[in-house]
């Protein structure tokens, strides 16, 4: 298994030209070498990273950032469904019959409020018929820890759910939403967001390893604050044209 793709992305901040299935891989995050067991796949479609770079600039208003963010969710989740259970059907065309392969997935869209909502349209867009289920986690700012304000799931056990958050920083979202989801017993559940730090793959990689990841990007690292660096600051922020420092060092706020 050739790892080198994975550890160049996680010193230089750059995904690996992808998509790549990372299993099992290694990350090379301050100096130590943390080897991974869960499928991690950066999704480095040209077209992808071109919306990424716009998402990154701190120009992009949130009109275009709410678009772009959908977009780019599309190619995102296009990775994520791969594999899903699909059934051969005969259709037949205007000039003769066919075989095809229809997917019916079983999916229950869960977007980790409230940034993932910036990623849900593109699922129901995607999958019209899927179930909607909401975690309200909220991260405490100096602990960086998440405190649950919300639930409300539909049926889960036996499905496929599609979790959906943004940003992968320290990963206490993504796991402590993993822990609920799993409480229900879920067919799988597979992991969307946009831009993953090293650390929260690795929180991810420890305690549920059994779920894969999805994302645009391992970036290099977290400041202090919990921001992901380079990151795009705060995508909830960004998204919904709330808060005025989206991240920024206090140097940098406008
Ligand atoms: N949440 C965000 O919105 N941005 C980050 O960089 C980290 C967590």
């Amino acid at each position: 298994m050739d790892m080198l793709p994975l550890v160049k992305a996680a010193r230089v901040g750059v995904p690996a030209t992808a998509p790549e299935p990372c299993i099992p891989s290694q990350l090379v995050w301050a100096g130590a070498t943390i080897r991974a067991v869960m499928a991690m796949t950066v999704v480095g479609h040209p077209l992808a990273q071109h919306l990424l770079t716009q998402l990154r600039d701190v120009q992009t208003p949130p009109p275009v950032f709410r678009t772009i963010a959908k977009r780019l969710t599309i190619a995102i989740v296009l990775e994520a469904v791969r594999g899903l259970p699909a059934v051969e059907v005969e259709v037949q065309t205007p000039l003769e019959r066919t075989t095809g392969r229809l997917i019916f997935p079983d999916i229950v869209a869960v977007p980790i409020l409230r940034a993932g909502l910036g990623m849900l349209e593109a699922v129901a867009e995607l999958f019209p018929e899927v179930s909607v289920g909401y975690i309200g986690l909220e991260r405490d700012d100096v602990t960086l820890l998440p405190t649950s304000y919300y639930e409300k799931l539909p049926p889960i056990e036996g499905r496929h759910v599609l979790l959906l958050d943004p940003m992968l920083a320290t990963g206490g979202s993504a796991a402590g939403a993993c822990a609920k989801i799993e409480e229900r017993h879920p067919a799988e559940i597979r992991f969307v967001c946009v831009v993953a730090a090293p650390q929260g793959v690795d929180k991810m990689r420890r305690e549920h390893p059994n779920v894969p990841v999805f994302t645009a990007a391992l970036d290099r690292d977290l400041n202090d604050r919990g921001y992901i660096l380079p990151g795009l600051g705060d995508f909830g922020d960004r998204l919904f044209g709330t808060g005025s420092d989206s991240g920024l060092p206090p140097s940098r706020r406008p």
